[in-house]
């Protein structure tokens, strides 16, 4: 499916959010069919699931916006747009019709988590055509970040080491901390420096990478570009988990539409990494780009900026990352905090109607998320920060990353809901036996600790509620593991112990205040 034609201007259009979970292909195709004067275009999800086929029909600086769509409205729109006027639809919305950025309905309108937060980074996503080189330059009045970076790399770290930008997401080599650090350790590294895009989250909640990579990926590349000449590299890798087709075809698209725009003096290509949670940690998704096929964590230091791809310096970071990087070399006013400034991408997803990805900037709280969708009945507690992100009882709580750290939640872009029903019991029980069974082995802390933070929650079960050693070994593998996962691996638990401690001893006492654990009473 050719994506490269553009879609901003002020024509009659009818776009289509190819992607995500339900991919609206069956209304493109009847556009395209049934289409004689009107201009079709694929363009990336909005991030929004519960929108899903979503058309958008756009006339006259107007767009109605069609949720829920099916090929029959998609072929009643176009008739409309082709006869001079704008379909019926749940929201219309008035716009300067040559808008590069997706006009957002009101929340009233069934659209809520459009709404939601701010959309900086997501402003293209469900808008313009991802890999339209066209497209990306009207959004950005012309020029490429390249275009603008590349002739002064001095500057450019310079910029980027000025806005305290820090990396997003559990694959990046600058996780919560200043990027700028990793990018001056590689520069003055001896060796060939090489840029990777880590774009494997494996992970089905976290979705962020995935949705910039499939709507958004000139604007992660050209930050790739813009990156690889601040630091004097002549390639840029991007890693993409194999099974994620849509995105890792997106990205060669993008990849070749650059070539084809301007000549490129670094060259870029896209890489399948495995379908597996641990091949998405820094260390590993530079042991899969070698090619090894047992993935093991690598012991820092030196880390990726001294020795990373093939031993040479290696910028990592995810394209959320890349995503910031672009507004800060584009001028933009990042806004947030000043310690963790821009916007932080998270998708909201647990016992919702439908997951969304949405954007909120690091000066807002994680309150303003329960607005983007649905919760199937009353609120109980969120596990914010993805498989090994930390319980909490409130979202009254920032959304940059000191903010999540000091409230020992995660950063990893997710915030999963959970209703009444859920035991906290039960569910750091599910986390724990998920870091039991996909951690590397590579190290004793992990690999035995996961099993015995299993063990002793199962001895909650049978009576015994053993809180200080669930402590002790939760602090152990925090701070002994070689890598993320295991000092991570322990915070569904010590989070959902101190939040909902008499849920632990009542489950010792062989009771299951929720009443959904199989053999206890309630
Ligand atoms: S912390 Fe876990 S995943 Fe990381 S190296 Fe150790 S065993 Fe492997």
């Amino acid at each position: 499916m050719a994506t490269r034609k553009g879609a901003i201007g002020d024509d009659s259009i009818i776009r289509v959010p190819v992607g995500g979970e339900h991919d609206g292909t069956d209304c493109l195709a009847a556009a395209e069919d049934a289409a004689e004067t009107v201009d079709v275009v694929a363009v990336g999800s909005t991030g929004v699931d519960a929108l899903a086929p979503l058309v958008l029909a756009t006339h006259d600086g107007a767009t109605a916006f069609l949720f829920n769509c099916t090929a029959e409205r998609t072929r009643a729109a176009l008739e409309a747009l082709e006869g001079g006027s704008l379909p019926d639809a749940a929201a219309t919305v008035e716009h300067d019709p040559g808008t590069t950025d997706l006009p957002t309905p009101p929340k009233t309108n069934g659209s809520a988590a459009l709404g939601v937060g701010s959309r900086r980074v997501l402003a293209g996503c469900g808008w313009r055509a991802p890999t339209s080189v066209a497209d990306y330059r009207a959004a950005r009045d012309g020029d490429l970040v390249v275009e603008s970076a590349a002739p002064d790399p001095d500057a450019t770290r310079e910029r980027i080491g000025d806005a305290a930008l820090r990396g997003r997401g559990r694959g990046d080599g600058s996780t919560d901390a200043p990027i700028s650090a990793a990018w001056t350790t590689a520069s003055e590294t001896d060796g060939e420096p090489v840029v990777v895009v880590n774009g494997n989250e494996a992970d089905d909640h976290a979705r962020a990478d995935r949705l910039l990579l499939e709507s958004a990926p000139l604007a992660v590349l050209d930050s790739a570009l813009a990156t690889a000449h601040a630091i004097d590299a002549t390639d840029v890798v991007v890693y993409v988990n194999d099974a994620e087709t849509l995105a890792r075809r997106r990205a060669q698209e993008a990849a070749d539409a650059l070539a084809d725009d301007r000549d490129l003096d670094v060259s870029i290509g896209v890489v399948a990494g495995p379908d597996a949670y641990t091949a998405g940690e820094m260390t590993m998704a530079l042991e899969a780009l070698e090619g090894n096929d047992r993935l093991e964590a690598r012991r820092r230091p030196p880390g990726p900026a001294q020795y990373g791809l093939h031993g040479r310096p290696t910028v990592i970071h995810t394209p959320r990352t890349f995503a910031q990087i672009e507004q800060v070399l584009g001028d933009e006013n990042l806004g947030g905090v000043p310690r963790d400034p821009g916007t932080r991408l998270f998708t909201v997803a647990g016992d919702v109607d439908a997951p969304a990805t949405i954007e909120l900037p690091t000066d807002a709280t994680l309150d303003d998320a329960r607005g983007a969708v649905a919760l199937d009945g009353g609120f109980k507690t969120a596990c914010v920060g993805g498989r090994f992100g930390g319980l909490a009882r409130d979202l009254d709580v920032p959304a940059s990353a000191p903010g999540l750290r000091g409230a020992r939640l995660g950063t990893n872009g997710v915030i999963e809901l959970f209703g009444e029903s859920t035991c906290s019991v039960a569910l750091a029980g599910r986390r724990a036996k998920l870091a039991r069974e996909e951690n590397c082995g590579r190290c004793v802390p992990c690999r035995e600790g996961s099993k015995q933070l299993v063990d002793l929650l199962r001895d909650v079960y049978d009576g015994e509620y053993q809180a200080g050693m669930l402590r002790e070994l939760a602090r152990t593998m925090r701070e002994t593991s070689t890598c993320e996962f295991g000092e991570e691996a322990s915070r569904p638990v010590t989070t959902a112990m101190e939040a909902f401690e008499p849920e632990f001893r009542a489950h010792a006492d062989g009771r299951c205040p929720s009443g959904t654990c199989d053999g206890l009473s309630t």
